[in-house]
């Protein structure tokens, strides 16, 4: 075997930079060497590299399977300035140009080839395979293949076939976004129990997080643009084509230099105004999010939400937008009982099935449970991605904690239902045995029967909810990932049963007849 360039030879005359970051040495060192990897890091973290050196440091061709036309465009263009030879394969080619393709990646005359997963499984692409050396399969956007996940795309099921025909090329599979769910599914389902993983921390330190309860949006929003953003780029989403269009000429009557981008507006509109944001200073991008993937500036200093979003994922994609140099930015939100009330008919009204159905009213009462916590936001986002962390200092609630209420004895009240009714059962039907509320499936189950019957009707409907949210967002209970939002309880369960940690809801949001209750004792 000829020699070939070590990766650290090749991240500095290649792509001309010094040092790997974080646990890119180990991951391009461990598939280099063969190995199976699944890499889950931030957006911004790093991630191409990891199987871009492998790529060079490995003979034969690299397979790239990527489900964004744009972003393997851009990828590919980028390569080739570096005097990488890249080419991709999907259905922007013309036959003729698809040929060529082809025939180079046969040839081993590319290094890395992108393609789209439903060319990749195509017979007439398999038989290519077979016949060209590849270096190694890199699977980007891996929770594409969850249904669990946010983004699901069903031609990633086909990329199962790879491991069963090409079982001595490594595989690398890349996500910035997975629940521990997905993080299995994508496992289970790309044939990946043997791989090692690499997780990356999630937090984004220099992101401030801000969520602010919903009054006058847009006002809200000038007002933070011209105290802390004047003259700087940033992205506004918004939830529709219309509000997109409508907050923009809003802005710009106000003299901010604001662009509106959504699907509906043509392909030379859009690429203009992404040019714009790109390469000129203080352009605020006011976006659905068909913005973002695939946007590779540095200095976004702020992303905010006029809208909620559907998902933690979905919010932590969006803000990790800002502030991928490094510096100081804002990640800031509005949102109002609207939001939720919009997104949860979404839900109810869309074409999905009911399993998938109560995964998407999980992951929005999760989102919701990060807009009502009272303690650290980023303790709440990233325990969600299963990490540990203590109160960041650099957050709304860590810098200017809110009013409370205590609200820990209902919270026992509420984890002794979870407890007694057998870790099984969704908010609905806790809340209604809590309640006292004597239905069908009450009775059919006994829980009239449990010592928690009953013994919450001085609180109302909603606040029981909030309660569950708030119990959710602190890691005291768990979805149980049967798909029927089923809880259990969690580790941090065990303080709050036994007094040790209070649980406070914010004064403001939520009736409470709790605290009448209370006041008048
Ligand atoms: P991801 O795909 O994880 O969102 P990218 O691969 O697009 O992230 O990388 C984000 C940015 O960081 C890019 O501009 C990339 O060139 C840069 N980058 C990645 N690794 C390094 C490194 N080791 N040193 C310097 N810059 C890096
Ligand atoms: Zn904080």
């Amino acid at each position: 075997m000829s020699a070939r360039p070590a990766p650290l030879e090749i991240l500095q005359h290649v792509f001309g930079y010094r040092d790997f970051r974080g646990m890119q040495t180990d991951i391009v060192q461990h598939v280099t060497e063969g190995g199976d990897a699944l890499v889950l890091m931030p957006t911004g973290g790093g991630k191409s590299l990891c199987y871009q050196i492998p790529a060079l440091a490995r003979p034969g061709c690299a397979v790239v399977v990527s489900p964004l036309i744009a972003l393997m465009q851009d990828q590919v263009d980028a390569l080739r300035q570096l005097g990488v030879s890249a080419a991709f394969l999907n259905s922007t080619l013309s036959a003729e140009e698809s040929r060529e393709v082809a025939q180079a990646f046969v040839n081993g005359d590319l290094q890395l080839l992108y393609a789209a997963p439903e060319r990749l499984v195509t017979p007439s692409f398999m038989a290519l395979l077979q016949q060209a050396q590849i270096a190694l399969f890199a699977i980007d956007e891996a929770h594409c293949v969850s249904q669990w996940g946010h983004d699901f795309r069903p031609e990633y099921l086909g990329l199962s076939v790879l491991a069963e025909q090409f079982p001595g090329v490594p595989r690398i599979a890349l996500t910035a976004t997975a629940d521990h769910a997905t993080r299995e599914e994508i496992v289970t389902r790309l044939a990946l129990q043997d791989a090692r993983q690499f997780i990356t921390s999630f937090d984004r330190p220099n992101i401030t997080y801000t969520i602010v309860e919903k009054k006058n949006a847009r006002d809200q929003l000038l007002t933070l643009l011209r105290r802390e953003h004047e003259g700087e780029a940033g992205i506004v989403y918004c939830l529709s084509r219309k509000k997109v269009e409508e907050t923009a000429a809003w802005l710009r009557e106000r003299e901010i230099k604001a662009l509106p981008y959504h699907a509906g507006l043509d392909a030379s509109t859009r690429a203009k105004h992404q040019q714009l944001f790109l390469r000129e200073e203080g352009v605020v991008m006011v976006a659905t999010i068909a913005f973002g993937m695939g946007i590779d500036k540095p200095d976004v200093r702020f992303v905010a939400h006029l809208d909620l979003p559907k998902s933690i994922e979905n919010y932590y994609q969006e803000t990790g937008r800002a502030g991928r140099d490094g510096q100081p930015a804002t990640a800031w939100m509005a949102y109002g009982l609207n939001d939720v009330v919009l997104l949860a008919e979404m839900i109810e009204q869309g074409n999905s099935g009911d399993t998938q159905k109560q995964v998407e009213r999980r992951k929005l009462d999760a989102m919701l449970g990060l807009c009502e916590a009272t303690g650290c936001r980023r303790q709440a986002l990233l325990s969600y991605f299963g990490e540990q962390t203590a109160p960041c200092g650099n957050c709304d609630n860590c810098l200017n904690p809110p009013q409370l209420t205590d609200v820990s004895e209902s919270a026992r009240k509420a984890l002794s239902c979870v407890f007694r009714t057998g870790n099984r059962f969704g908010v609905g039907h806790l809340v209604d045995v809590l309640r006292g509320k004597l239905n069908d499936k009450v009775k059919s189950w006994n829980h009239d029967k449990t010592s928690t019957f009953g013994i919450g009707q001085d609180v109302d409907e909603a606040t029981w909810r909030a309660i569950y949210r708030q119990l959710l967002a602190r890691g005291a209970l768990q979805v149980s990932g049967d798909g029927f939002g089923g809880l259990t309880l969690g580790d941090a369960a065990r303080p709050i049963l036994r007094g040790e940690a209070p649980l406070y809801l914010r004064a403001r949001t939520e009736k409470f007849k709790v605290r009448e209750r209370d006041t008048s004792e």
